[in-house]
């Protein structure tokens, strides 16, 4: 039997996301020189429309590399060799930080956070105290492996009054579905990507630097993730080198979009969404996986055992819907639920369904429709 053909694929994993159809249209508009008056000047409008996002009155540079690609140029720009810095673990992202840490050779102090928690004040003012001299502190926003959005509002206006370090978070998923204002809360460094919250193919990558960070800016080796030649470049509207510009055309839509629709209001959308998709989840007899702080962006829930064993992530690919399991010793436990992205209630409601089937169908026992009905519930709420 050939695949059926009414059937569509629908993304509901972290990354890459859905996408509106006018910004892939706006992305194959590829035949446009790099080193033109017209490409600066588009260039130019999409630094604009991304800045509220970061909320800062500097210009995010925009890099072509996926998310890690600036979370490579954070690190070698803002620390040294044999640097001190510390970093928060807490999933398959914190321990992404460290990993590039020790690869540039800095001395890497960790604040070890079980996967679902949080970081604490008091394991910031413990690591502070045994490590005073960290040049920088690397951690998540949102730590997508689990789900979580790190208290920042509380954390960051504190760490700042405790230590002179540079504070870089990863903001790579959490942009877009959780406001951070990165003056007002005093990051240093503030990163993102494509094709998480902006709703634009992979290849973009987005950072942001601080008065304080752009003054503190190492002299280690570095060529391609130069960023001050970068700065340099974009303050006219170009870039070092040739950038993906059939993804700039893209980000220029979607960015315009969501610019125009606010950043309260956006991160608002993705609040709603995640709460109705806590609510329906729960109705399911799923389990919540953060201890607290769950994230805009992402649900992640337990799933029995029996029931994964049955087999439930291929019945949802059967049905064309892509969930995010999870990674090293979650695989096999949790599922990730993205609605990030250009995605609405029903949207959403269609991906809840799907997962309501794949469950019964796998034996999990539960009422068949309450988490749809639980969803819709909460959105008329
Ligand atoms: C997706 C993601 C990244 C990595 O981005 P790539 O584009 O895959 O390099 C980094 N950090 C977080 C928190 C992410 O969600």
């Amino acid at each position: 039997m050939s695949s059926n053909p009414f059937q569509q694929e629908r993304l509901f994993c972290p990354g890459p996301t859905p996408i509106p159809l006018a910004t892939a249209l706006a992305s194959v508009n590829a035949s446009v020189y790099h080193r033109s008056e017209e490409f600066y000047s588009h260039f130019k409008q999409c630094q604009t429309f991304l800045k509220p996002f970061f909320g800062t009155k500097n210009n995010p540079i925009i890099l072509t590399s996926s998310g890690t690609g600036a979370m490579e140029a954070a690190l070698s720009n803002l620390t040294q060799e044999t640097d001190k810095v510390l970093v928060v673990e807490g999933g398959k992202f914190g321990e992404r930080w460290r990993k590039i840490a020790e690869h540039f050779g800095c001395q890497v102090e960790t604040i070890q956070v079980e996967w679902g928690g949080s970081p604490t004040l008091q394991q910031f003012e413990q690591a502070l105290k045994k490590a005073p001299d960290v040049k920088a502190i690397f951690m998540q926003a949102n730590e997508t492996s689990t789900g979580v959005f790190y208290p920042l509002q509380e954390l960051i206006p504190e760490i700042r009054r405790k230590t002179e370090a540079l504070i870089v978070v990863d903001a790579i998923s959490a942009l877009v579905a959780h406001e951070i204002n990165m003056d007002q809360l005093g990051i240093d460094c503030l990163l993102s990507g494509s094709q998480k919250g902006f709703g634009v193919p992979p290849g973009l990558a987005f950072i942001a630097l601080s008065d304080r960070a752009w003054g503190k800016l190492s002299s280690r080796h570095r060529y391609y993730f130069d960023l001050k030649r970068e700065r340099d470049n974009q303050e006219k509207g170009a870039t070092a080198y040739t950038p993906a510009v059939s993804l700039i055309y893209g980000l220029l839509d979607a960015a315009k979009k969501l610019h125009d629709f606010g950043v309260k209001e956006c991160a608002d959308h993705h609040a709603r969404l995640a709460q109705a998709c806590r609510k329906a989840t729960g109705a399911m007899g799923l389990k919540l996986f953060p201890k607290s702080h769950p994230s805009n962006a992402l649900t992640a829930v337990e799933i029995p055992e029996a029931v994964m064993k049955k087999g439930l992530m291929g019945e949802l690919k059967r049905m064309g819907m892509v969930f995010a399991g999870g990674q090293d010793h979650l695989k096999g436990k949790i599922i990730r639920i993205s609605h990030l992205g250009f995605v609405d209630e029903f949207a959403l409601l269609g991906g809840i369904g799907a997962l309501e089937l794949a469950l019964v169908r796998c034996g999990h026992k539960f009422e068949l429709g309450s988490g749809s009905a639980k969803f819709l519930q909460s959105i008329a709420e």
